[in-house]
């Protein structure tokens, strides 16, 4: 169960609240986020809820039986959207575009990415600077001077930054660099990771783990939001399968699972989630019509030459037929609207 508190109230040992739960046997954490005063408690269902929700301190008290508790649609109907600052917001309703490179590269690709963006009308870019690779011998990123260079070229033309962070160590030093940290597919149950990235008050978005289930993923936001930090995006980025016909397989019925599961905006990865460029606009469509807040895409000015990923990655000419296509589709998707 979820007992939301009045958001200005100092909870102690001899509180009304916590001495009837302590009554009735029922331990508690107690998780203040930004925006509200929770206890999170497991149901015990011999116990009358009204006794809890008359209280003063308490504004609400919810019945949520699922592993996940604070992330979980069954307290809060409404979407919950998140406000990067100077009108970009995601989850409002309107489709999120994010757009750039798997790797910065240099300052000069940096800036023609910027141009591109800016061109198209897209406030968000992605770029990794610490890359996961698969193999020590891959390029594994610019690190901490790449990521002070993307940051202010963006900065300086009002476009948001979406980069990856691996370990709790990064955090700080990347913390005034970063508008939402992307948690990737390999650290999606790095519980350290999410506990520290819980502590801060920046946006976060969270990968799919490559055999990840929905209730993991979903847990793994439990874990930043239960820290303190409800600002959560989920990103479902494909799935490992036993097809080889294509680099992952994109879940697309996981965006409708999460929508209907979660209250967090759901972003979709379609350029990892099938990994093959051909394919990638017909999946990045498909997430849309599922439900998809957002979508985040891989670009380049020149594919081939990509330090990272090139064989997903669309030309920046791909990627403008493609943003126009999905800001179609989201205009007609509000008249099949079953949400
Ligand atoms: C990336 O976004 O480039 C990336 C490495 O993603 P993932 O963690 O989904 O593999
Ligand atoms: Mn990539």
């Amino acid at each position: 169960m979820i007992i939301r508190l009045a958001s200005n109230y100092t909870l102690s040992e001899d509180s009304a609240i916590a001495t009837l739960l302590n009554k009735n046997g029922i331990g508690f954490s107690e998780v203040v986020t930004q925006y509200g005063h929770y206890l999170v408690a497991p149901l015990k269902g011999d116990m009358d809820i009204r006794l809890i929700g008359h209280l003063t301190e308490v504004d609400d008290v919810y019945r949520v039986s699922d592993a996940y508790k604070l992330v979980s649609r069954k307290w809060k109907l409404k979407n919950t959207s998140i406000d990067l600052g100077d009108n970009i917001v995601i989850g409002d309703g309107s489709l999120s575009i994010m757009a750039g490179p798997c790797s910065i590269e240099s300052e000069a690709q940096i800036e023609s990415t910027v141009k591109h963006l800016l061109d198209r009308g897209i406030s968000i870019m992605r770029g990794g600077v610490y890359k996961p690779r698969s193999s020590p011998y891959s390029f594994r990123g610019l690190g901490m001077e790449g990521l002070k260079l993307f940051y202010k070229h963006c900065q300086d033309n009002g476009i948001k930054v979406i980069t990856e962070v691996m370990m709790v160590e990064q955090i700080e030093e990347m913390h005034d660099y970063v508008d939402i940290f992307q948690v990737g597919a390999r650290n999606s149950q790095n519980f350290n990771l999410l506990d520290a990235l819980g502590k801060i008050d920046k946006a976060v978005m969270i990968k799919r783990g490559i055999s990840g289930t929905i209730e993991e993923l979903l847990q793994s936001a439990e874990y930043v939001f239960s820290n303190g930090n409800e600002k959560i995006l989920l990103c479902e980025r494909g799935i490992r399968s036993y097809e080889k016909a294509y680099r992952n397989t994109m879940d697309v019925n996981a965006i409708a699972v999460l929508k209907d599961r979660s209250h967090l905006p759901v972003i979709a990865d379609p350029s990892h989630g099938v990994g093959v460029r051909k394919y990638v606009d017909k999946i990045a469509m498909a997430s849309v019509m599922a439900g998809a807040d957002g979508v985040i895409l891989e670009v380049h000015e020149v594919p081939q030459k990509a330090f990272s990923d090139g064989a997903q990655t669309l030309s920046y000419g791909q990627a403008s037929v493609l943003y126009e296509k999905l800001r179609q589709l989201d205009q007609l998707k509000s008249q099949f609207a079953t949400l």
